[in-house]
């Protein structure tokens, strides 16, 4: 937002973070005041329904497989069900590039939409660890008053209560983000196992449950603040036609307590202060846009509670643009975002493509490096090849080699005796074969051949490579 936008004397929020006590120089506690409201109400409902998503995700299997499965230990892969090993990687990394444009492209146009309604780190703050605080502490002045208070008995009994509590909920959000990464059949060996059998995998435990049991009782804000890359480029994918959490300041300011029955000349903002109460990361919404704000919409809902109060209409706070609000353009897509879309466009067609397209055998053919031809018995030539197998799948795969053309040649493997062979799931065979044609066949010096790799009697792979021989005059 400009800084036209605000009034002068309130510039003085550009030199410090929410997050510092400006005289102590210490942390600056938050205390937001317990949010209530029509955008809470759809948010909590959304939460429990992505609570739900993610909680049961890894007891969801596609043909006995997870749906999603990100084990990086073991490189293995599984995204809705399609499995994604190493040699897949530059299809992943076509993946992941079109994920981070997708989301440069949201944000260009929606803003932080994903912080407030969708990311992790806010549902579970505002959803789950927030709800036990006010249930435990109260609201924000019951809150401060307990943290001011002398260690006494109740004192003793809310905070150990609350930090038990959190401690679980850290324990069941590190279970299942493990399960995401190791697989569910493996968190519940380790369950029905004990520690003592699956020592890596416990230490691991703890160390995520410690670290999402200070995020979320320490550490809190400062993740979307300060950690979060994602949050600290939005000033560089946030534009003016981007829609965010905005105060709508032409409408508001000059702000200031309207007298009952006295003329004034006032904006429809009263200066009650209740948007910045109960604002999570402790900012102050008219002052603009700002780093800090994670669109979580609780000033929205409190604005228009108040609005509603003093019978002026609800938005003063609202999801909007800079120049909607400025000059009530409701321009939407600009060049910049056009361009993101165009790319987003070709990238997911790409994609599209090479993943309706993957084979679940792959099969890389090379004439063995450093090698001529070999004659042969019979006036026969040889080249030598090697040759890789890939199978993709999760089930035992059939392979078998054949040559297609010519039809005179013949394919004989190096170092095994048939030219079948059984790969089990993921599994990878590498070896060397002879292709040995006839002299009086030899036209080119330099000629095609073609080889055909059949997996359980299906065609997977048709290869063609360069056979070298002399040319019979
Ligand atoms: S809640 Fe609305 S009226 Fe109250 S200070 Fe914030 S913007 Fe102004
Ligand atoms: S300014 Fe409003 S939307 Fe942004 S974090 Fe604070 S309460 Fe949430």
């Amino acid at each position: 937002m400009s800084l036209e936008a605000v009034p002068e004397n309130s510039q003085a929020y550009r030199d410090s973070i929410s997050l510092v006590d400006q005289k102590t120089g210490d942390r600056a506690w938050v205390y937001p005041k317990k949010p209530k409201g029509n955008l809470y109400t759809g948010r909590t409902w959304f939460s429990v329904f992505l609570m739900a998503l993610m909680f049961s995700g890894p007891f969801i299997k596609l043909n006995e497989h997870p749906i999603l499965l990100l084990n990086i230990l073991q490189r293995k892969f599984i995204i809705l069900g399609m499995a994604f090993w190493p040699q897949d990687l530059p299809l992943f990394a076509l993946l992941m590039l079109t994920f981070v444009v997708f989301i440069m492209v949201f944000t260009v146009l929606f803003g932080r939409l994903w912080c407030g309604w969708a990311c992790p780190q806010t549902i579970f703050m505002e959803m789950l660890f927030r709800k036990i605080e006010y249930f435990i502490e109260g609201d924000y002045k019951q809150q401060l008053k307990l943290d001011d208070a002398p260690w006494n008995t109740s004192k003793i009994f809310k905070k150990t209560i609350k930090h038990i509590l959190f401690y679980i909920l850290s324990v069941a959000i590190a279970n299942t983000f493990l399960a995401y990464l190791i697989g569910v059949d493996e968190v519940k060996k380790l369950v029905t196992d004990g520690p003592s059998e699956h020592i890596g995998q416990f230490v691991a435990l703890v160390i995520f449950s410690t670290v999402f049991y200070f995020v979320f009782s320490k550490f809190r804000e400062i993740v979307c603040i300060v950690i979060c890359p994602y949050g600290r480029l939005q000033g560089l994918m946030l534009d003016k036609n981007s829609i965010v959490v905005a105060y709508d300041f032409v409408r508001g300011e000059p702000r200031g307590i309207h007298k009952k029955d006295v003329e004034n000349n006032l904006g429809d903002c009263v200066d009650c202060k209740r948007c910045v109460h109960v604002c999570p990361t402790g900012i102050d919404i008219r002052n603009g846009t700002q780093l800090e704000c994670v669109n979580c919409t609780a000033c929205i809902d409190e604005c228009n509670d108040v609005m509603t109060h003093i019978n002026k209409p609800k938005g003063l706070i609202r999801y909007a643009s800079q120049e909607q609000i400025s000059n009530g353009s409701s321009k939407r897509i600009t060049y910049r975002s056009g361009a993101y879309i165009a790319i987003l466009t070709i990238l997911v067609s790409l994609l599209s493509y090479l993943i309706i397209t993957r084979k679940d055998v792959t099969t890389d053919v090379l004439r063995t490096p450093g090698m001529l031809y070999q004659q042969q018995d019979n006036d026969r030539v040889s080249n030598m090849y090697n040759f890789e197998v890939v199978n993709k799948t999760f089930n035992t795969q059939h392979i078998e080699v054949k040559m297609k053309n010519p039809q005179e040649a013949e394919l004989k493997m190096v170092d095994r005796e048939s030219p079948k062979m059984e790969l089990d799931e993921n599994a990878l065979v590498k070896g060397s074969f002879f292709i040995i044609i006839p002299k009086n066949k030899i036209k080119k010096n330099n000629s095609e051949v073609i080889i055909e790799v059949y997996s359980n009697g299906k065609l997977m792979n048709q290869i063609t490579t360069n056979f070298v021989g002399p040319v019979q005059m």
